[in-house]
């Protein structure tokens, strides 16, 4: 059954080809030779994108009485990213390489230096991912053959390239054409897409795409407060498409220029124990993704150190996912004190103080912040899913969604296609079934390849019209971890179902 443990931990190409392959992610525009960090959701990745939102919001949202939703345009009035601090400082360390003209991200640039018998015999460098260690000792060791160097090598030090030293800039070899000389110093790069608004283009008509969607509960937070019941603490909830001009977009939909976020501010007052409550959502946030399908063994937290922490940033813990590339942000819970209520009540000069009735005090809420893409739980719902077994001999593919996840809910199969009184029993519950769940029917060849088809889409559950279904009205229903078979009539099916899917 769902849950039982997988023991693959698939590539990223397994990943990107089946995605490809079944319809799950296709590379925006591609018969134009693609658009780099862009990504269009196929007819099955759709689903599984729908079921991530559907049911974040369901249980944060319409489970929870302190939390309401909203949901904001992208394109919001400049002023709003100026005092939000994204128009002087939301920016990445670039670095370019003047020979190749690529382009690098200067915080996963990293180098060392090849230090033989104590002595520096020059640098490595190479792009973060999962094996950067065991890949730049063996750069390190081709160093020292090429240049004949003899005596004991030392285990490289990494660093990333923002830690360079300037005297290094020139001796560090560029990942794209190996030598040295051609990479320039790192330098600040707002990431940050920038549009006109209106017919001028002029200085006054700059705006840009929202890259959080955070800031649009700040800037309604008064406007929610009027208008709805909330009381301190409570949160607002938002979902939408966020656009960051990323330098080196990568790793398939984790890191793009176009993605979705999944945000919510929780407003707190200002003496509240915001430890407990920061704890309290990161416990929460985790169970969460266990219980949408993600393995519990690849989850983990990254408690930020204080001194890497934002000026107004109290606490930062990130839920963390071993991807195929190491293990990266999944989702970050932020302290963050009540540094945009501040900064939008200055910069618009209108109040956003919150009155307290119990307290009988005015004061500026401060907000605990969960922040997730919905592109990044994809990623890792597929790698958590993704599995191969053998049954009756033949190797199969399986994807082991969670069923409240998978696209595709219920395969409906007439055992024989050329017996009309079993095809017209199949259509007549498949119709039934698609009121309810997203179901598919297929008729066409075996029904062991039939299951196989399924399977590999990660539809959990099978129900086969058969001979007996015209004797009695009992279907088979076939689970796709177990492979085990049980029969049901039509009202225990679809009780089943519901409690299967709708947990
Ligand atoms: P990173 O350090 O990986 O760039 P971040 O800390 O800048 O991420 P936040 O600003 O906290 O990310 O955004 C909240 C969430 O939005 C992240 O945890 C991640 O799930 C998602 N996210 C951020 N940037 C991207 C992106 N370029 N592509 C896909 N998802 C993203």
């Amino acid at each position: 059954m769902n849950g039982s443990k997988s023991v693959i931990e698939p590539s990223m190409e397994t990943i990107v080809s089946l995605c490809k392959r079944r319809g799950f992610i296709f590379q925006s525009s591609e018969i134009y030779g693609g658009c780099n960090g862009f990504f269009d959701y196929g007819p099955l990745g759709v689903e599984l994108r729908k079921n991530i939102k559907d049911a974040w919001w369901h249980d944060i949202v319409h489970c929870r009485e302190d939390v309401v939703g909203i949901d904001c345009s992208i394109i919001m009035h400049p002023k709003v990213w100026q005092a939000s601090g994204h128009i002087g400082g939301f920016s990445d360390p670039m670095v370019d390489c003047k020979e190749s003209k690529l382009r690098y991200r200067a915080d996963q640039l990293f180098f060392g230096e090849v230090i033989v018998a104590g002595e520096n015999i020059g640098y490595i460098s190479l792009l973060e991912n999962g094996n950067m260690q065991t890949e730049a000792d063996e750069k390190a060791d081709s160093l020292k053959r090429k240049l004949g160097k003899q005596g004991l090598l030392e285990k490289v030090v990494l660093k990333p390239y923002t830690e360079a030293k300037p005297h290094e800039y020139i001796l560090i070899p560029s990942p794209g054409t190996g030598k040295a000389g051609s990479l320039t110093p790192p330098r600040d790069f707002n990431l940050m897409f920038q549009t006109y608004i209106g017919a001028l283009r002029d200085e006054s008509a700059i705006a840009y795409l929202r890259p959080e969607t955070a800031q649009g509960m700040f800037v309604n937070f008064r406007n929610v407060v009027d208008t709805s019941r909330v009381k301190v603490p409570f949160g607002i909830a938002q979902m939408g498409r966020s656009f960051r001009n990323e330098i080196t977009p990568r790793n398939f939909v984790f890191r793009s220029r176009e993605f979705e976020q999944m945000e919510m501010e929780y407003f707190i007052a200002p003496d509240a124990d915001w430890e407990k409550l920061h704890a309290d959502w990161i416990e929460s946030r985790l169970n969460w993704h266990k219980s949408i399908g993600l393995r519990e063994e690849l989850l983990g937290l990254d408690v930020h150190p204080k001194n890497k922490l934002a000026h107004y940033s109290r606490a930062c813990t990130d839920i963390t996912f071993k991807y195929p590339f190491g293990v990266q942000e999944l989702e970050g819970i932020a302290a963050r004190g009540c540094f945009d209520l501040t900064q939008h009540q200055e910069a618009s000069g209108k109040s956003l103080e919150y009155f307290d009735e119990e307290k009988k005090a005015k004061y500026l809420p401060h907000v605990i912040e969960p922040a997730v893409g919905v592109d990044r739980i994809f990623l890792a719902i597929l790698c958590s899913a993704y599995d191969e077994d053998e049954i009756e001999g033949e190797k199969r593919t399986v994807l082991r969604f969670h069923p409240r996840m998978a696209p595709i809910k219920v395969g409906v199969f007439p055992l024989v296609k050329n017996k009309p009184e079993l095809v017209e029993k199949s259509r007549n519950l498949y119709k039934k079934l698609q009121r309810r769940w997203p179901v598919a029917y297929d008729a066409a060849g075996a029904i062991g390849r039939r299951y196989r088809r399924m399977d590999e889409v990660g539809t959990p559950f099978g129900v086969t019209i058969d001979y007996e279904t015209l004797e009695n009205g009992t279907v088979t229903l076939r689970d796709r971890d177990t492979t085990k078979q049980i029969r049901l009539n039509e009202t225990e099916l679809f009780q089943f179902l519901d409690e299967k899917i709708n947990p």
